[in-house]
């Protein structure tokens, strides 16, 4: 038996509750993996909510990453010991996923955990942070270069947007940093990196099509209006990294940018991210995550409060990752 975080629907309703399963439930897979640590993301705050249409079938359980140990592996590169990592692959959506004492998966999804990182750690970075490293490739690869002038990063308080300000400031960039909650997160976002920080606010309006051009590169976490503000003010040849829709999943730009300026908009999408990408994805977030990221950005709950931190994602009233202690 094992304990693990139940979504179940009723009447429409999304209902979470903990519960004790046996483990011939589990579904298909060559690895079981007995779970340390998972950790809170938005995607998960709107499949634990019912808020967002994540969950392809009920039961289900929730958490679309995990860190732990392999219990059995059926598959040739993993062993019964070995320490593995995994976000993605629709783990948490269509299948169980990492709010659980146990999860069996397809072999092929894992990662070995990264040398130099706890599995805890490995969570406080998770989808969000993975995600965050994803995004600061796709500048490099853009051609985005620290003496090009600022990067701008959208839902900078959030777990992509804070380990986005972290990394670029390790990789030497100048970075603005966008956030609704200037007064409470000011501070604390310039002790992550942020050279300065602006209000939500100045970029929620509707904006002329091309502004003036003030950032090398974006990332954004945000979406809707805020993109399209942005990408209107990227300066000739940048490139704008986009993957999140914290503020909504419409575009409501122009192309001026794109035939004027050169501006690249570069989508970004962990899931289904390949293996050799994700692997350097971590190998690079292991070297570039200074330990006081750790302290500053992180803090653990256990599982029975994620019901409550989902209510509190999707409010937008997380502050850095929300890391979930399972064992
Ligand atoms: P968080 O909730 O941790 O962060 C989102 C941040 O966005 C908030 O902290 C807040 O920051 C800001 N925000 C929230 N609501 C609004 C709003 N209405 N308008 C403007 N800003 C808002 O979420 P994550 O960091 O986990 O994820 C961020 C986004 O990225 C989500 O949309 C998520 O789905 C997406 N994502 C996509 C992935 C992919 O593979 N493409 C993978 C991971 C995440 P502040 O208070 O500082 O303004």
């Amino acid at each position: 038996m094992f304990n693990a975080l139940v979504l179940e629907q009723h009447e429409k309703q999304t209902l979470a509750k903990i519960t004790s399963l046996d483990d011939d439930l589990l579904p298909d897979g060559n690895v079981t993996v007995n779970v340390d640590f998972s950790s809170l993301n938005y995607k998960d705050g709107l499949a634990i909510t019912g808020k967002g249409k994540i969950v392809r079938q009920f039961p289900m359980v929730p958490g679309i990453d995990f860190a732990g140990t392999v219990a059995d592996s059926q598959h040739p590169d993993y062993q019964r010991g070995d320490k593995v990592v995994l976000t993605g692959w629709g783990v948490g959506e269509s299948h169980w996923g990492g709010m659980a004492e146990k999860a069996r998966v397809n072999g092929d999804w894992l990662v070995p955990l990264p040398e130099g990182l706890t599995a805890q750690q490995a969570m406080m970075v998770g989808t969000a942070g993975f995600t965050a490293m994803l995004c600061v490739q796709a500048l490099v690869d853009g051609g985005v270069k620290p003496e090009d002038g600022s990067v701008l990063v959208t839902g900078a308080s959030g777990g992509v947007g804070s380990v986005a300000v972290t990394l670029l400031h390790a990789l030497g960039y100048r970075v603005s940093a966008v956030t609704g909650r200037l007064e409470a997160n000011q501070a604390w976002l310039k002790q992550l990196g942020a050279d300065d920080v602006l209000p939500r606010e100045s970029f929620s309006a509707p904006g002329r099509p091309l502004d003036k051009q003030q950032w090398a590169g974006a990332i954004d976490t945000v979406g809707s209006q805020m993109l399209a503000n942005v990408l209107s003010q990227i300066q000739y040849g940048g490139t704008v990294a986009a993957c999140g829709l914290a503020g909504g999943f419409d575009l409501p730009a122009t192309v001026m940018p794109f035939i004027l300026r050169n501006v690249r908009l570069q989508g970004v999408d962990s899931v289904s991210c390949p293996k050799a990408q994700r692997q350097a994805a971590w190998q690079s977030l292991t070297k570039l995550l200074p330990a006081s990221y750790f302290e500053q950005a992180c803090h653990t709950i256990a599982l029975v409060q994620t019901p409550a931190y989902a209510d509190k994602i999707i409010g937008g009233e997380i502050k850095g990752r929300v890391v979930i202690d399972i064992a």
